[in-house]
C-alpha cells in the first residue's frame, strides 16, 4: 500500500500569507479525504531528523544559524524565505518526513510520498533560500547511504524551479544522478540550471539539466522525457529512486510561465514507476490550491495503479524550441548516456 508521510505539525511553520503557506497541505489532505483516497493509503507520522542527520548535509554553522534565528523570533531569512519561531523544529520534521518515506520504500517495496513543508530543494549546505530551510531530499539520501549502505541514487526533480541546492550538494558525486526539468533559468528563479552545468570532477555527467522553454506543454515534457529519462536511468542503474515533486509548472500556477496540464502528473508517476519500480516522492513547490488538490489526487491514484489516460494515443504536438533543447542536451550528454 502506498504510504503518505504527513503531520498536522507542519502547520506550525506559519508563514502567513506567503505563497508557501499552510493552506497548501490543508487542501491536499482535504482533497484526498473528500475523494475517499485517505483510507486507501497508509498515513504515517514523521519523526524529526536528528542533528546527525542534518550534519550529513548541512554545515554546523548553518544549522546553528537557523536555530538561533528561530529562537529569537524568526522573520525573513532572505528576500523570500520566511521562518516562524517554530520553523527550526518543523524543518527538522520535514527532513524526518523524507527519511521516513525513504525507510518505508526500502522496508516495504512500496511507494512513499512525503508531503511536508518547508520544502527543501533550494537549500544548500550553507544556506536557506527559495522558501527552503533544510534540504529534505539530500538529508534522506545521506541517511540511506550512511545507515543502509545504499550506493547509487537517481533523483528526478520536476519542480518548475531548478533545485540548485540538491544539485550543488551532489555536484561532484558520481553515485548520485540528479536530473532536473525546469523552466529556462534565464526567466525564472534561481537563475541557474543550464545544460552546461554537468557536474564536476568525478561527478561530471551526473548532473543533467533540462531547461524548458516558457509555455512548454505536457506534450513537450513527454517528448523530451521519453528521450532522456529511460536511457539515462538504464545506463546509470540506480539502487534507489527519488522523485522530487512540484506542481508549479502547471499552467494555472502563479509563479511560473509553463503550461503543464493535470495529465502530466499521472504520466510522470506511471513513467517513473516503470523505470524505478518503487520510489520515494518528496513534495517541493506548487502554489495554486486547486491544482494542488486535483493533481495530488492524480498522483496518489497513479501510485495506486489507477490509470485514466493513454499518453501515447495521439501524436505529440511539440514546439521547435523543445526539439532544439533536446538536441543541445544530446550534444552534451551523448558521451555519457548515448542519447
Ligand atoms: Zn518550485
Amino acid at each position: 500500500m502506498t504510504a503518505l508521510i504527513y503531520s498536522d505539525e507542519y502547520m506550525k511553520h506559519n508563514t502567513g500569507n506567503h505563497p508557501e503557506n499552510q493552506e497548501r497541505l490543508n487542501v491536499i489532505v482535504n482533497s484526498l479525504k473528500n475523494k475517499e483516497i485517505w483510507n486507501k493509503i497508509d498515513v504515517i507520522s514523521p519523526e524529526p531528523a536528528t542533528e546527525d542527520d542534518l550534519l550529513r548535509v548541512h554545515s554546523p554553522s548553518h544549522i546553528e544559524y537557523i536555530k538561533k534565528f528561530c529562537d529569537s523570533g524568526g522573520g525573513y531569512i532572505d528576500y523570500d524565505t520566511f521562518a516562524a519561531p517554530e520553523s527550526y523544529e518543523i524543518a527538522k520534521l520535514a527532513a524526518g518526513g523524507a527519511i521516513k518515506a525513504a525507510d518505508f520504500v526500502l522496508k516495504n517495496s512500496e511507494n512513499a510520498y512525503s508531503i511536508a513543508r518547508p520544502p527543501g530543494h533550494h537549500a544548500t549546505r550553507e544556506k536557506s533560500m527559495g522558501f527552503c530551510i533544510f534540504n529534505n531530499l539530500a538529508i534522506a539520501l545521506e541517511y540511506l547511504r550512511n545507515t543502509h549502505k545504499i550506493k547509487k541514487f537517481l533523483i528526478f526533480d520536476f519542480d518548475v524551479h531548478f533545485g540548485n541546492g540538491t544539485s550543488e550538494i551532489f555536484y561532484s558525486d558520481p553515485d548520485v544522478l540528479y536530473i532536473s526539468i525546469h523552466q529556462n533559468p534565464r526567466t525564472l528563479y534561481p537563475g541557474k540550471g543550464f545544460i552546461e552545468e554537468i557536474g564536476t570532477g568525478k561527478g561530471e555527467g551526473y548532473n543533467l539539466n533540462i531547461p524548458m522553454p516558457e509555455r512548454s506543454t505536457t506534450d513537450d515534457y513527454i517528448y523530451i522525457l521519453e528521450k532522456i529519462l529511460e536511457p539515462a536511468a538504464s545506463k546509470f542503474n540506480a539502487d534507489f529512486y527519488f522523485l522530487d515533486v512540484g506542481f508549479d509548472g502547471h499552467v494555472d500556477d502563479p509563479l511560473s510561465s509553463m503550461a503543464l496540464t493535470d495529465k502530466y502528473y499521472e504520466y510522470i508517476i506511471n513513467k517513473m514507476k516503470n523505470i524505478a519500480g518503487f520510489m520515494s516522492l518528496i513534495l517541493e513547490g506548487g502554489y495554486n490550491l486547486d491544482v494542488l488538490s486535483r493533481c495530488n489526487v492524480k498522483i496518489i491514484n497513479a501510485l495506486n495503479n489507477i490509470k485514466n489516460e493513454d499518453y501515447y494515443k495521439n501524436e505529440l504536438n511539440v514546439s521547435e524550441n523543445t526539439k532544439d533543447t533536446f538536441n543541445k542536451i544530446k550534444d552534451v550528454f551523448s558521451p555519457f548516456y548515448g542519447f
